[in-house]
């Protein structure tokens, strides 16, 4: 069986489930309060973790108690808090903001040089849609369930986002892209995804 590494905090054996990435923490599988829980540093005074260290639950508590870090996100464990605060607020952004834009400038460079790229590249525009819309459902191996009644708003949603990763991997915006292959190809992975999703629940629910 997998134990989990020793606390690089306090040292506690077989504890240490919340990692660190970057700007953020997220807690693992055999964390009992921080599972599917990402956090995000409020502070820049945690020198002694840098990236990929992992720490207790214990720890952890003891960051959001001091107001060196944030729950921004609960997948299950903790409901995250309602409001966050400034400071978290503007760090998330700020991550939001960076990360995208790193990664669009890794799309463009595909694009110039020449290897993917232009929009008539269905699978260079499809990629780059699903990095703007991350609640996208159609990806290979993006399995996320949307929440309900919210799949037609969310329909939309990807619509934008195509349309904005056409333009921004387009040298010259052509003003009359034609969006309807990619609706059709989208309506029928959606169906593809909602059928997947009534199985799964009907799987769930029958036992
Ligand atoms: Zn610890």
């Amino acid at each position: 069986m997998h134990e989990a590494p020793t606390c690089k905090r306090c040292g506690a054996p077989d504890s240490a489930v919340v990692e660190t990435y970057g700007e953020v923490l997220h807690g693992h599988y055999g964390s009992t309060r921080f599972d599917g829980t990402s956090l995000i540093w409020v502070s820049d005074d945690h020198d002694d973790l840098v990236d990929c260290d992992v720490i207790c639950d214990a720890c952890t508590e003891v960051l959001i108690e001091r107001g060196k870090a944030e729950i921004y996100h609960a997948a299950f464990a903790a409901p995250a808090p309602a409001n966050l605060s400034k400071e978290a607020y503007r760090r998330l952004f700020l991550l939001g903001a960076n990360t995208m834009h790193q990664e669009i400038l890794m799309f463009r460079g595909f694009a110039s040089a020449g290897a993917l790229l232009t929009p008539d590249d269905p699978d260079a525009v499809e990629d780059l849609r699903r990095t703007l819309c991350r609640k996208d459902p159609t990806g290979p191996g993006t399995k996320q369930m949307p929440a309900e009644g919210e799949t037609g708003s969310l329909a939309i949603e990807v619509g934008r986002s195509h349309a904005t990763a056409a333009l921004l991997l387009a040298t010259q915006p052509d003003p009359a892209i034609d969006y309807t292959k990619p609706a059709e190809i989208f309506a029928e992975q959606m169906i593809e995804s909602d059928k997947f999703w009534d199985e799964a629940i009907d799987i769930l629910t029958a036992k």
